[in-house]
């Protein structure tokens, strides 16, 4: 039997943070809100690989066995081609004992989920999400919720993500480091062979840098960086499978040759890197 503390957490967001953290607090015996803002985890568009550093970070919360039981498989290693020719190639592990591994994180998250319900003092609150945080004489509270209740706790956790609403009502800056990167992203529907693609491939072609990926069900991940500024181009699946297939490998090529069609609309992403000087005020970290 776990060992009961005192203390009402809010875990705002079951991102991958928020779900893990959330389960922890929960196992240790403290009365733990979850909120999130979605009402299911599919989103399509994620990446799947798992670091050595995820998994072990897994693994120390004793997460191992959960993480055994998703469907996943191994990356074979990363290649780079630079002008269609294969600069280097090398094989996973690199450098650490576990090799990167790809998890549909759908899964992940689900896994997590089902073993956060098992703990009586956590309290799920899905498609709900949070619009202000609450005040008490200069301390945060809480949290308001779109219905307009309250959740109150001793501390209230912000793992709403990367632009975070929390961090920015309480105040916490990003400091940005290095330009905004706009990229596109996209889905070549699977099974996809494995002699199709080997691992994680980047492709550096004429100025652009693209990159290829077998994902954990079989699905081909793409995707395109865009120039700062730069507008989505408006071309044909054929047309961005034919870009692609210019920039690596025969077998690359001729998959997004005959199956090109099938290649999904780009999704535009943008990605800044940030660093928060900041992490917590009174009642929030
Ligand atoms: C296209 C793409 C590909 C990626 N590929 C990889 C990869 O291959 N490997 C890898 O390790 N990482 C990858 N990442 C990054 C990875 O997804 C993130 O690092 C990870 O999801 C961060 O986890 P998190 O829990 O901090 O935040 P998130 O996963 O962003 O979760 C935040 C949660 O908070 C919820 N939320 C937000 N605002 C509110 C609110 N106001 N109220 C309530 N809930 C709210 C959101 O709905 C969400 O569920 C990728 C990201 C993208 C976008």
């Amino acid at each position: 039997m776990s060992e009961q503390r005192s203390g009402r957490f809010v875990v705002v967001g079951a991102g991958p943070c928020g779900l893990s953290l959330a389960l922890q607090l929960a196992k240790a015996g403290c009365q733990v809100d979850l909120i999130e803002a979605s009402a299911q985890f599919s989103r399509q568009f994620r990446g799947d690989a798992l670091m050595p550093c995820g998994q072990e970070a897994l693994a120390r919360m004793g997460l191992t066995e959960l993480l055994e039981g998703l469907p996943q498989r191994r990356l074979e290693g990363w290649r780079v081609w630079v002008e269609g020719r294969l600069l280097f190639e090398v094989a996973e592990p690199m450098g650490s004992l576990q090799p990167c591994r790809l998890v549909p994180q759908q899964r992940l998250l689900e896994a997590l989920l089902e073993q956060a319900l098992k703990q009586p003092s956590l309290r799920w609150l899905p498609g709900q999400a949070v619009q202000e945080l609450d005040w008490e004489q200069g301390r945060i509270s809480g949290v308001r919720l779109a219905d307009g209740s309250l959740c109150r706790g001793d501390l209230v956790l912000g793992c709403d993500g990367r632009s975070s609403l929390l961090r920015r009502q309480a105040g916490l800056g990003l400091i940005p480091q290095g330009p905004k990167l706009e990229l596109l992203w996209f889905v070549l529907p699977g099974p996809i062979q494995e002699d199709g693609v080997w691992g994680f491939e980047t492709l550096v072609r004429g100025g652009a840098i693209a990159s290829a990926c077998r994902s954990a069900n079989g699905d081909l991940q793409l995707a395109w960086l865009l120039e700062s500024g730069q507008s989505t181009p408006e071309l044909s699946a054929e047309a961005w499978s034919e870009r692609f297939a210019a920039m690596g490998s025969a077998a690359l090529a001729q998959l997004l040759r005959q199956r090109g069609e099938a290649l999904s609309k780009p999704q535009r992403f943008s990605v800044q890197v940030g660093m928060a000087e900041r992490w917590q005020r009174p009642g929030l970290l």
